[in-house]
């Protein structure tokens, strides 16, 4: 599926978790370096392009941002059928959004190419003191699942590039 033309290759990656935890913030983060604290729910589905170099090759990322509304998990059943990679987001400041990864986790085992890779993000880093989960129940629960497992805030631009650039090592 990854289109490969000489130095130039093209990857679809896909932000899926639950509403609010914050993956429009991190695309925005990642792409844009820009932040914004009324950040707009998203309406189904939309992407951004980034180019980026690693290892001499030229990567040409399209990034798909999804609601995670349950009236748009078909949509986003659709467009995990042809995705390279996945960040499953959850916030760390709410139990309950990392307890809903293993349905996106399960979602993402039932839906996508088998090869397809995935990384579990825990974001909003920067309030620390209203954490839920901690690092290392968030390292845990990868680990149980058998995934890798980064931090990030989108709001202080903190472990964003490592998040997207892991996984596109990984793809
Ligand atoms: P989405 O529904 O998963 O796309 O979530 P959004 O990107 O729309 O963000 C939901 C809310 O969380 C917004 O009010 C953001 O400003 C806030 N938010 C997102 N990322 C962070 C972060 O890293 N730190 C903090 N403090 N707030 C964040
Ligand atoms: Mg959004």
């Amino acid at each position: 599926n990854i289109m490969e033309d000489q130095n130039e290759i093209k990857m679809k990656i896909l932000l899926i978790g639950e509403s609010k935890v914050g993956k429009t913030c991190l695309i925005n983060s990642y792409v844009i370096r820009s932040f914004n604290i009324n950040q707009l729910s998203t309406v189904g589905l939309d992407f951004r392009t980034k180019k980026l170099d690693i290892q001499g090759k030229q990567i040409i990322l399209n990034i798909y941002d999804t609601a995670g509304q349950e009236r748009f998990r078909n949509l986003a059943t659709g467009y995990m059928k042809s995705a390279d990679g996945f960040l499953v987001c959850f916030d760390l400041t709410s139990e309950s959004t990392l307890e809903n990864v293993t349905y996106w986790i399960n979602s993402i085992k039932n839906t996508a190419r088998k090869n397809a890779s995935m990384l579990i993000i825990g974001n909003k880093s920067d309030l620390n003191e209203d954490r839920e989960v901690t690092t290392e129940q968030g390292k845990q629960f990868a680990a149980k699942n058998g995934i890798d497992y980064l931090e990030t805030s989108s709001k202080m631009h903190i472990g964003v590039d490592e998040a997207f650039e892991t996984l596109v090592k990984k793809i």
